[in-house]
């Protein structure tokens, strides 16, 4: 769905993508991370096919940015950080603006606006002016102008930025919702908790490279993510988890994380059985962080810096 080869793209000044490499699959949602000025925004903008790249290649649904940026934008949605709105024009009148500069046809317009306000939960205020819209709202707003022609693949750069918490939840939501119906997705942002709420793949950029990435196992609120931590090494941990029929994500002779169910009872046996096995636990609790603790554990100064 997105390949990227050997992509360097500079600047007059400076190179800011040095031989980039990726893969996206269709249908999930990427989280794009690294420090700032790292180059994230320039690599959505060669993604977005706004930005011709010095050598290397970049095809979007197989066509190649440089020689069909047209084509690609007729299926490719793009959210920059910095977006404008007019405030003056209703929402309708904003949707409007983007279908028609998508070259959807007059015909179809309305129906593409409609559809559009409700994927973002704008419909009640169609005819509100976009000036008078919260943060929250303004976001969805350029959200939906960004999707009203379907496009199939969703770049959106720090989406989460200056948003409440309930204004952040919704968009999480919001952006499961499209990935569900079938877009691909590729969300640059530093709220790394919130990302793990929506994000199966982890791209971390840094000094115009890829310096690392996992897959990361979307939050599921039935399974949660427990850590166990061990107070004396066991090299079998991992071995007895998964013999005792535990989804295990990663251990080490110290730790392990797994996803478990919520049901207290069903926990409360596990960490009886743990300790019965001869285990020294120190600790077993919810992890909200696996993100947050892979991220610095693959960047260039983290903890156990790869
Ligand atoms: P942030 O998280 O702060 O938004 P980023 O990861 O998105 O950063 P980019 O904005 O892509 O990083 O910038 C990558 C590098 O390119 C930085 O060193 C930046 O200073 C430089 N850069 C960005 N835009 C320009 C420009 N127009 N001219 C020269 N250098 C630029």
């Amino acid at each position: 769905m997105i390949e990227v080869r050997d992509l360097v793209y500079e600047y007059p000044t400076k190179r800011a993508l040095d031989g980039v490499s990726l893969t996206v699959q269709p249908q999930t949602i990427t989280a794009l991370v690294g420090p700032n000025g790292a180059g994230k925004t320039t690599l959505l903008r060669c993604l977005a096919a706004l930005e011709a790249p010095y050598s290397g290649t970049v095809t979007i649904n197989g066509l190649d940015t440089r020689e069909s940026p047209r084509a690609i934008h007729a299926h490719l949605g793009y959210l920059p950080d910095f977006y404008g709105l007019y405030d003056e024009l209703s929402v309708r009148r904003c949707l409007l603006y983007a279908a028609w500069s998508h070259g959807i046809a007059p015909a179809l317009s309305s129906g593409a606006v409609e559809k559009a306000a409700q994927r973002v939960g704008l419909v009640d205020r169609l005819e509100t002016r976009a000036g008078e819209l919260s943060r929250g709202l303004r976001q969805r707003l350029a959200i939906g102008q960004a999707i009203v022609h379907e496009p199939n693949v969703l770049l959106l750069d720090e989406p989460a930025a200056g948003l409440d918490p309930q204004a952040r939840r919704d968009l999480s939501a919001l952006l499961r919702k499209l990935r569900e119906a079938g877009m691909t997705l590729v969300v640059s942002s530093h709220i790394l908790a919130e990302l793990e709420d929506y994000c199966s793949e982890m791209i971390i950029v840094e000094g115009g490279h890829v310096v690392g990435g996992k897959p990361i196992k979307v939050r599921d609120d039935e399974r949660p993510r427990y850590l166990i931590e061990l107070a004396t090494a066991r090299s079998d941990l991992r071995s007895f988890l998964t013999g005792a029929g535990i989804d295990v994500l990663e251990a080490d002779d110290h730790h392990a994380l797994i996803t478990f169910t919520r049901n207290p009872g069903a926990r409360a046996k596990l960490i009886r059985d743990i300790v019965k096995a001869g285990f020294e636990l120190s600790s077993f609790g919810e992890s909200t962080k696996a993100l947050e603790e892979a991220y610095f554990s693959q960047v260039a100064g983290g903890a156990n810096g790869t």
